[in-house]
């Protein structure tokens, strides 16, 4: 599956310093002890352009094995350092929460490129749509449709 590739505009020794700073502590702000396949998750997914799949990440992470890929993984999704996004019946994909601004994804249909849309529909007035709820406090949307590839 085709994937947009992006070019690292620091080197990534450097990049690895100061993001390995941030992720102990955002780790520690999350109440999670600092491991090397976490703060590895973390780094790879903020070097990330668009949310990549569970495969494909662990062919660029330091993790021991795939369940331990995995466990990380919904570990740091639990804690919303991470979020995962379910676009695709076959494979979910993942992307870094933090520094990023709330955003939804759009995913070809044909081949699975994704890009990020930064407009996000008003929130429903709950009080009209369920008698059980009061309040929305988040929500998830998933666009599809056709890359200019593809068309
Ligand atoms: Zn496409
Ligand atoms: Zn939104």
């Amino acid at each position: 599956m085709p994937m947009k590739t992006t070019q690292r505009k620091q080197p990534l020794k450097q990049l690895s310093m100061k993001s390995n700073l941030v992720f102990t502590e955002l780790l520690r702000n999350a109440g999670l002890k600092t491991t090397g396949a976490r703060i590895s998750i973390c780094e790879t997914l903020s070097q990330e352009r668009f949310p990549i799949s569970i495969s494909a990440l662990a062919k660029k992470v330091s993790a021991p094995n795939q369940s331990t890929l995995y466990r990380t993984l919904k570990n740091l999704v639990s804690k919303e350092l991470v979020r995962e996004i379910i676009a695709d019946k076959k494979e979910a994909r993942y992307e870094i929460a933090f520094g990023r601004k709330h955003h939804h994804h759009i995913t070809c249909t044909n081949c699975g490129t994704i890009d990020d849309i930064h407009v996000c529909p008003p929130l429903l007035d709950t009080k009209h749509c369920s008698k059980k709820f009061t309040k929305v406090t988040g929500h998830t949307l998933e666009f599809f449709g056709i890359c200019k590839t593809c068309a």
